[in-house]
């Protein structure tokens, strides 16, 4: 389900600042190569992610869900000079091309992947985090917010991607897959939440912001 009108989603991106020849040839070659190539950000998204970044300026960044590599590239362009990103993803057979694409990015030796299932990890990193951007298996979305709400700094941020599912939240409760329950869950639990203040943008499938409030 396209959510914008096919020609003013077109405006929107000639009038958002195009990618980098790099994003570029990583775009097009996920999508020639890659199962799922749906999945990677892309032009207008990657640029959001991009700026969130820049207007947070964060030391430190955590990714749940690296697959090609687009949007740790687009986040790294915000991190401070001595800042990092650590990315995971949990299929090894995606580490030759994100390693290769990363490796040509401008914020390369600040950028640290890692392979292996993110529940598992992600208790593993003894860092605290300004941004995390959760983007891997739907059904752990509220797994992974209570795994980093304590690692995220005072007034640091979650974004979560996806969280409109193609539409799929709208439907009954007792008419979603378990894919759409875990994210229309994952929607309810933040908004309850006190302890932070939270915008669904309705950017490309949804994207959740949400700040830990100081
Ligand atoms: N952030 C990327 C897209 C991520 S797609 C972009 O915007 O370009 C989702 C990724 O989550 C897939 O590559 C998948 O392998 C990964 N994933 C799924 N389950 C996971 C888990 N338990 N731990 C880590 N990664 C996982
Ligand atoms: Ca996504």
């Amino acid at each position: 389900m396209e959510f914008i009108d096919e020609k003013l989603s077109a405006y929107t991106e000639q009038h958002t600042k195009p990618e980098s020849e790099l994003l570029q040839r990583l775009n097009r070659e996920t999508w020639a190569k890659v199962i799922m190539p749906r999945m990677l950000s892309g032009h207008l998204q990657g640029r959001v992610l991009a700026m969130f970044s820049k207007m947070i300026q964060p030391k430190r960044i955590l990714e749940i869900g690296t697959y090609t590599g687009y949007s740790a590239i687009c986040l790294a362009e915000g991190l401070t000079t001595d800042g990092k990103l650590y990315t995971i993803d949990i299929n090894e057979e995606l580490e030759s091309i994100v390693k290769r694409y990363i490796s040509e990015s401008l914020n390369a030796n600040q950028i640290i992947t890692m392979t292996g299932d993110a529940t598992k990890l992600v208790p593993q990193l003894n860092e605290q985090f300004d941004l995390v951007f959760i983007d891997a298996d739907k059904e752990n979305y509220s797994n992974y917010y209570d795994l980093v709400f304590e690692k995220i700094r005072p007034g640091g941020y979650i974004i979560a991607d996806n969280v409109l599912w193609s539409g799929n939240v709208l439907k009954n409760e007792n008419e979603m897959d378990v894919e759409t329950k875990a994210i229309n869950n994952f929607n309810n639990k933040v908004q309850k939440d006190s302890r932070v203040e939270n915008v669904l943008f309705p950017v490309r499938d949804g994207l959740m912001v949400v700040r830990k409030l100081p």
